[in-house]
């Protein structure tokens, strides 16, 4: 017998495809069932008109499988006010690895979904838990859009952006990113429109080259820059080895999707080593060729193996304005998640490295 397919990993389109191969019965309800599993988070035949045989035939051949939730841990509530905060879920996989995704309050009951893409990442980031663990693997499309259907329908977060910053490089794992995007914006099923979505990425350009193939004009595209000088850069982030900031600065240039289009360029705070006297400019030079871009500044959030410690509130406001001297536009990134593991840069906690290690 084939293996059942699992439907969280594919489009309205995918599913009446699959089911006109496999099913003698009942393939015309494909896009209903569809839209019920994914509106719902449950994969229910009953709840479309099906004969016995028609249901039994989906059931036989299709699943809906979700990563099971593992454990949730969430920040005090910062405020009797604000009734909102950071929360982390650990999901765990069909073959047992964990990864993370994290919920960051947005206001007014809204909220972003911070995704994985893989379990562990390869690009070895000096400053990131996620990079000490080194590659398990990638996930698959049904993995990564299980995260949101599990933060919609078992944890009943109401989540309206998501973006690929959680554990991995996305682009590194284009196929399995492509297919969720487009499972994500499928109209029958979840529906997020592109302006909802952001990619991240450390400086992949072949997949900044693929993206911009997608031709979606609105998706948005985040830098994870942290330092404009390739000496440094190359120390904190070995990508920049094999692609310089020169290179990935071209290949930004030629993604700019419309006139207006934003960069969203990121730059994690490190006392003492990417706050030096001048980093304000190169970080202005390096944006001048993209068109619109926001500096979000983020402070440092030390992990387990501390690079440095957190910037004081007073070193964050003062390299903002060293920004906004040269004519950056600047955002300060709350550090959301600090206490819980859940901040930037602190996914992949010891056990799951301890996985990585034991494999
Ligand atoms: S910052 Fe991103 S790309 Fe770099 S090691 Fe961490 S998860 Fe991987």
């Amino acid at each position: 017998m084939t293996e059942p397919i699992n439907i969280a990993g594919l489009t309205a389109e995918d599913v009446a495809l699959a089911a006109q191969e496999r099913l003698e019965r009942g393939a015309g309800r494909a896009r209903e069932l569809y839209r019920h599993s994914m509106r719902s988070g449950v994969f229910d035949p009953d709840a479309v008109q099906l004969s016995e045989r028609g249901r039994d035939l989906w059931r036989e051949h299709f699943t809906f499988a979700l990563p099971e939730v593992a454990q949730v841990v969430q920040e005090p509530f910062p405020s009797e006010v604000e009734q909102e905060s950071t929360a982390k879920a650990v999901l765990r996989s069909a073959d047992g690895l964990e990864f993370e995704c994290v919920r960051i309050p947005m206001g007014r009951g809204r909220h972003t979904l911070c995704v994985s893409s893989q379990v562990g990442c390869k690009m070895g980031c000096a400053f990131c838990e996620t990079g000490r663990m080194g590659l398990l693997r990638n996930l698959s499309a049904a993995e990564i859009v299980g995260q949101v259907l599990v933060a919609r329908h078992v944890l009943g977060w109401s989540i309206r952006n998501v973006v690929f910053m959680g554990m991995g490089e996305a682009l590194d794992n284009w196929d399995n990113l492509r297919q969720a995007l487009l499972v994500l914006t499928d109209r029958p099923g979840l529906a997020f429109s592109h302006e909802r979505l952001t990619v991240c990425t450390v400086g992949n350009v072949d997949g900044i080259r693929r993206l911009r193939g997608l031709g979606w004009k609105r998706l948005n595209l985040s830098i994870s820059l942290n330092a404009a000088n390739d000496e440094l850069r190359s120390r904190l982030m070995p990508i920049n080895r094999r692609v310089p900031l020169q290179t990935l600065q071209a290949a930004l240039v030629d993604y700019r999707a419309r006139a207006n289009f934003a960069f969203a360029v990121n730059y994690c705070l490190m006392p003492d080593i990417n706050d030096h006297p001048g980093a304000e400019q190169e970080v202005a030079d390096f944006c001048a060729p993209l068109g619109r871009c926001l500096v979000n500044v983020i402070p440092y959030n030390p992990g387990t193996e501390a690079l440095t410690r957190s910037p004081r509130d007073d070193e964050v406001i003062n390299f903002i304005e060293r920004l906004r001297s040269v004519g950056c536009a600047v955002r300060r990134r709350v550090t959301k998640g600090r206490s819980v593991m859940a901040a930037c840069g602190q996914l992949g906690n010891l056990d799951l490295r301890q996985q990585a290690r034991g494999s």
